[in-house]
């Protein structure tokens, strides 16, 4: 009996771990397909770190795929309202859409949810003396920012993203 509740506790800290994000040591995504709730199979991207330096400029390697972040008020989108979608700049995947964006005063785009649950994968982050939400995207593993709970109407969730790791689609 005493065993089996080690045996929990240990498995317990293992799956805590798992979810640590390190700052400056990105852990690969999961190679298993995505099945999203309507049953369509999405193929992760998975790229070895050489490909990636090869394929971005070495600042959006810095954020997407070291887990940095653009300072404030710099990026791109902050301050941008046009109507479309928001994919990921590493690899192309619809993350948000305008119709979600809101201005939060930080300097960072920041939408209230993401276009569909299963494309943003969110895990535990200790860095910096803090606990925080990370947000990557989930089909090639890429940094996106935080999600805080201190969003607006209707979810309560502010998704704290970097400009860098997005790229705007207009909507035609
Ligand atoms: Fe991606």
């Amino acid at each position: 009996m005493r065993l089996q509740v080690l045996i929990t506790i240990v498995a317990m800290l293992g799956w805590g771990a798992c979810q640590q994000a390190q700052p400056g040591h990105h852990i690969s995504a999961s190679t298993e397909p995505i099945i999203t709730p309507e049953g369509d199979t999405i193929e992760r991207v998975v790229k070895s770190e050489e490909e990636w330096k090869a394929e971005l400029t070495p600042f959006e390697y810095y954020v997407l795929r070291e887990a940095g972040t653009e300072r404030a008020f710099t990026g791109e989108y902050w301050n941008h309202h046009e109507r479309g979608v928001y994919v990921c700049r590493a690899c192309g995947l619809p993350l948000f859409s305008s119709d979600t964006k809101f201005d939060s005063g930080t300097g960072w785009p920041s939408f209230y949810q993401p276009l569909d649950a299963w494309r943003v994968q969110e895990l535990t982050d200790t860095s910096f003396g803090m606990v925080r939400t990370e947000v990557r995207c989930a089909r090639c593993g890429s940094h996106l920012g935080h999600v805080f709970d201190d969003g607006p109407k209707p979810t309560g969730l502010r998704y704290c993203i970097n400009s860098v790791s997005l790229k705007f689609e207009r909507t035609p």
